[in-house]
């Protein structure tokens, strides 16, 4: 461990973390075999972390945010979040999903709806779901949140723009679909003071970051919630 990582480890919450009493919440994009991809985990993987989480507690992510607020007990606490909307969360994550039951949060980017992931860093070409699959699957557990509208970096939007992406997208969800959370995830994970503060004042409970493996605990900052893409 090299002396700048030591300053990153939080070391209030580390003895809860030592013991596992973490609300883990997972962060998922495709599901698909391409290992050079890395956003996505290939499906015989994904069918075995799942199989994994059998041994867990798997809330949706209204009831981990409950867990937080009332001081529950949070060791072997799972959320399993997807972000994207991607195609393969329908044609390939929802099939696997469904024979284990458990429910999941996916953020949507609002503007890219029966589109391709043109942000994508690997591959701009990634279709993603259309408005009557992403309705088809709130039978599934499936509920929804806010990817932004155009997914893209918060910070460097003005103020009016920030504002517009974030209302507008959760404006848009809340109307086209019927089980939204009104949650966000920060595309990238970009986030800061200042839009945190937008997005509290647009009437998100929470908004969520990229990977950290610190878990998440009843101090965290519910518009800095950290996410991680492994199972411990
Ligand atoms: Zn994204």
């Amino acid at each position: 461990m090299t002396a700048n990582a030591i300053f990153t480890i939080p070391w209030r919450i580390l003895p809860k973390w030592l013991v596992g009493d973490r609300l883990k919440i997972l962060m998922y994009h495709s599901v698909s075999d391409n290992p050079r991809d890395p956003h996505a985990i290939a499906p015989d993987e994904f069918t075995q972390q799942m199989k994994i989480l059998r041994s867990k507690r798997v809330v949706s992510l209204r009831e981990g945010l409950d867990y937080l607020r009332d001081g529950c007990p949070l060791r072997n606490v799972y959320v399993i979040t997807f972000d994207d909307a991607l195609l393969d969360f329908y044609t390939t994550a929802l099939p696997v999903l469904r024979e284990f039951g458990y429910p999941v949060t996916m953020f949507v980017s609002t503007g890219m709806v029966a589109g391709k992931a043109v942000w994508d860093t690997f591959d701009k070409t990634k279709p993603t779901m259309s408005w009557k699959q992403l309705e088809e699957c709130q039978g599934e557990q499936v509920v929804y949140g806010s990817h932004t509208v155009n997914h893209i970096r918060l910070q460097e939007c003005s103020d009016a723009k920030l504002a517009d992406e974030l209302e507008t997208s959760l404006i848009y969800l809340q109307k086209r679909l019927d089980v939204v959370i009104p949650a966000l995830a920060y595309p990238g994970g970009y986030h800061n003071a200042r839009v945190r503060l937008a997005a509290r004042s647009v009437g998100y409970s929470c908004a969520l970051g990229a990977s950290s493996r610190w878990g998440n605990g009843p101090e965290s900052d519910l518009f800095q919630l950290r996410r991680q893409s492994f199972i411990v």
